[in-house]
């Protein structure tokens, strides 16, 4: 799973929090009755006295006989629902209180096997995790293989955009299947809406994902690089970048070129292949121009390891909009 030492801590810290909460409030209420209804007081009193009874029996192994006497247990816990649901109550007001009624707050289900798996609640909050760190904010939840469009290209476009949807879905129902994706093409012809597509499948089933825009990439990278005091800033920024299930770069071509871009985007490629973690690059470029702008070694490493997936046709975005002017 993806979440990372300190991720699980907070979640787990949270339940904690939750649980002390809870506490507070049942001992605020087992207080209220206290005050209210002074008998309820007195058989709780009268219960703790019976079960102190009991255990010293047990304890004593007195031999149990007829002489023993009723067991008061069911009659006094009976009594005091009553008084409970009298004083307008309900029932089980002095019950535990769990936020998490399956879990009890803890995050964990036992299952039947004896093993613990992680509770619905424990999950929900690692999904909002993952797309907090995710940087997704420019992908949209609604970037989903069902909302996939093919009525605004034809001929040879639309052909090339089924294979590229193809492609994306066998990449997301494979995963992680190390396989790297580069979708190039001219402006608007769905490139990164696939890559949406993917980073919200891949996202819902717990792996980490994140996504940049080359600008925004390389800056950050540029950033740290040239402060000297940001040496373990930039130590643990490369290797989540490198460890991530899935590193999306959007827009490759749009930064402003150095030598600094060429090594870095290497940098990365290279390190995520030796992981065998993939990566997802789009790009406006075609392919020439991609090998002009970057090394050789850069386009050697795309050509031989990405599968290529050409997008091409009217843009989409402008279309919509078109679309939309009454
Ligand atoms: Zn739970």
């Amino acid at each position: 799973m993806s979440l990372s030492p300190s991720q699980h801590q907070a979640i787990m810290r949270g339940y904690e929090i939750t649980r002390d909460q809870n506490r507070i409030l049942s001992e605020e209420r087992r207080e209220r009755i206290y005050h209210e209804i002074p008998e309820f007081k007195d058989l709780d009193a009268a219960l703790g006295t019976y079960a102190t009874r009991r255990v010293r029996l047990l304890l004593e192994d007195s031999p149990s006989s007829s002489e023993e006497p009723e067991n008061p247990i069911p009659r006094i816990i009976q009594r005091k629902k009553t008084l409970l649901q009298e004083a307008g109550y309900p029932a089980d007001y002095l019950e535990p209180i769990y936020t998490c009624p399956a879990c009890k707050d803890t995050g964990y289900v036992l299952l039947e096997s004896g093993l613990r798996e992680k509770c619905q609640c424990f999950k929900k909050q690692e999904l909002s995790y993952l797309y907090e760190q995710s940087n997704l904010q420019g992908i949209l939840h609604s970037d989903r293989f069902e909302n996939v469009s093919y009525g605004y290209c034809q001929g040879e476009d639309q052909e090339r955009l089924r294979g590229a949807v193809r492609i994306s879905k066998e990449f997301a129902e494979t995963f992680p299947c190390g396989k790297n994706l580069l979708f190039y093409g001219t402006v608007g012809t769905g490139k990164s809406f696939l890559s949406g597509c993917i980073a919200n499948c891949l996202l819902e089933k717990g792996f980490s994902v994140v996504y940049f825009s080359a600008v925004s990439l390389f800056e950050t990278l540029a950033r740290y690089s040239f402060d000297g005091n940001a040496k373990e800033t930039l130590y643990n920024f490369c290797k989540d970048l490198y460890n991530y299930d899935l590193v999306i770069v959007d827009d490759l071509g749009t930064e402003v070129l150095s030598s600094f871009v060429t090594s870095q985007l290497f940098s990365l490629l290279n390190e995520r292949e030796m992981r065998r973690h993939s990566t997802i690059i789009s790009t406006n470029l075609n392919l020439s121009e991609l090998r002009d702008r970057y090394s050789d070694r850069v386009f050697s490493r795309v050509s031989k390891s990405f599968v290529l997936c050409k997008l091409t046709g009217p843009d989409v975005r402008m279309c919509q909009k078109l679309n939309a002017i009454p």
